[in-house]
């Protein structure tokens, strides 16, 4: 029997339900801000809904907090928008509990926020403004100014970018956030996506359509500590760099072929000196250095080999990105109910 054609491309058919949005918001350790946050949150929906007539819910994903998180969010008054909470059975990182809020919105188009106070709720109704009355489908958010950044992180964040993009055909926005709002159609689109390692700032670039910008002024972090150190940023740079660009392989080759070059030229202007001149070969130093820069630059490819391996492996292994230990809902008009029992394990199903 022939083999099914493998699927290279996808139409994207988003429900016809009513327009809705869903917000969703990551959470780790957040409950100290939570009840703040989403006091801000239902403002915003009051106005939303009663100006737009927009559908409104809120997904809270917890992603797997040692505070009281999930108690306060499950104590959290659903109006007037529905509450969704939905309680990873662990820490998967910010990127799985962003998956797991898009895997569980149900009302369309979806918008993204962190749940520390940094993303200021007041903006949504520009979001949303840029979405339904301008038609764009990705609006995402950028820093408007990176100035009090420490240099180095700027220089480091300037070269992730040039890298990411070298002879890219699709840019990633330089500076883009994940405070986002994506239309029905680019919501769909995402989930349609079946890579493990994500990100997805890139991800929510890559899938196109019409995707505007809008900067801001990043509120500062009310409590807690930011969850990123230098090594977590290094971390989500190689994730991203590796996800989406083979330019560190193409670095490679172009090293190999630059270095090889070099001793050719070298390796025949010795030989002149020799040949004609009868000069002796002054060896040791040149011979270690040359050594050293070679075995260097070659352990350093195998390690930038190694990266795209090691995400062959885990997309090739195919785990479910998170795992769900509790959801549960409080719909707008209804009164405070019990926090549903925990249910089975559920999981992303694999595609
Ligand atoms: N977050 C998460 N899982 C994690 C780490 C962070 O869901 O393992 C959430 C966190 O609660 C916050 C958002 O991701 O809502 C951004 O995290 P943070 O403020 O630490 O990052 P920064 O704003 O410094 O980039
Ligand atoms: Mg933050």
């Amino acid at each position: 029997m022939p083999a099914k054609p493998a699927k290279t491309s996808s139409r994207v058919t988003p429900s016809r339900s009513a327009p809705g949005l869903s917000i969703v918001v990551p959470l780790f350790n957040e409950a100290k801000g939570l009840a703040r946050l989403h006091e801000r949150i239902a403002e915003v929906a009051r106005f939303l809904k009663v100006k737009r007539g927009l559908n409104l819910e809120v997904v809270y994903v917890d992603d797997g907090s040692r505070d009281d998180t999930s108690r306060i969010a499950h104590s959290l008054p659903a109006l007037p928008l529905d509450i969704q909470v939905v309680t990873l059975s662990r820490n998967f990182g910010k990127e799985a509990a962003l998956l797991a809020g898009l895997d569980h919105a149900r009302l369309g188009a979806v918008l993204f926020m962190d749940g520390d106070g940094q993303h200021p709720p007041s903006l949504i109704e520009l979001l949303v403004s840029r979405w339904l009355d301008d038609g764009y489908d990705v609006v995402y958010t950028a820093k408007a100014n990176r100035e009090n950044e420490p240099w180095l992180r700027r220089a480091g964040v300037k070269t992730f970018y040039a890298l990411l993009n070298w002879r890219a055909r699709h840019k990633i926005p330089e500076d883009a956030g994940d405070f986002r709002l994506l239309s029905p159609r680019a919501a769909a689109a995402l989930r349609l996506m079946p890579e493990r390692n994500r990100f997805f700032k890139g991800l929510s670039s890559w899938i196109g359509f019409r995707q505007v910008r809008v900067d801001y002024e990043p509120a500062m972090r009310e409590h807690g500590a930011t969850t990123w150190n230098i090594w977590s940023l290094i971390g989500l740079s190689i994730e991203g760099l590796t996800s989406f660009s083979v330019a560190p392989l193409r670095v490679a080759s172009m090293l190999g072929l630059l270095l090889a070059l070099t001793a050719l030229f070298f390796g025949s202007w010795i030989l002149l000196e020799t040949v004609l001149f009868g000069k002796d070969v002054p060896g040791y130093p040149s011979l270690v250095v040359s050594v050293m820069v070679i075995g260097g630059a070659q352990l350093i490819m195998i390690g930038v080999l190694g990266e795209y391996v090691g995400k062959m492996l885990s997309e090739i292994k195919a785990r479910p990105v998170y795992f769900v230990a509790e959801h549960s809902m409080k719909k707008a008009n209804e009164t405070a109910k019990t926090p549903a029992k925990p249910r089975s394990v559920t999981a992303r199903a694999a595609e």
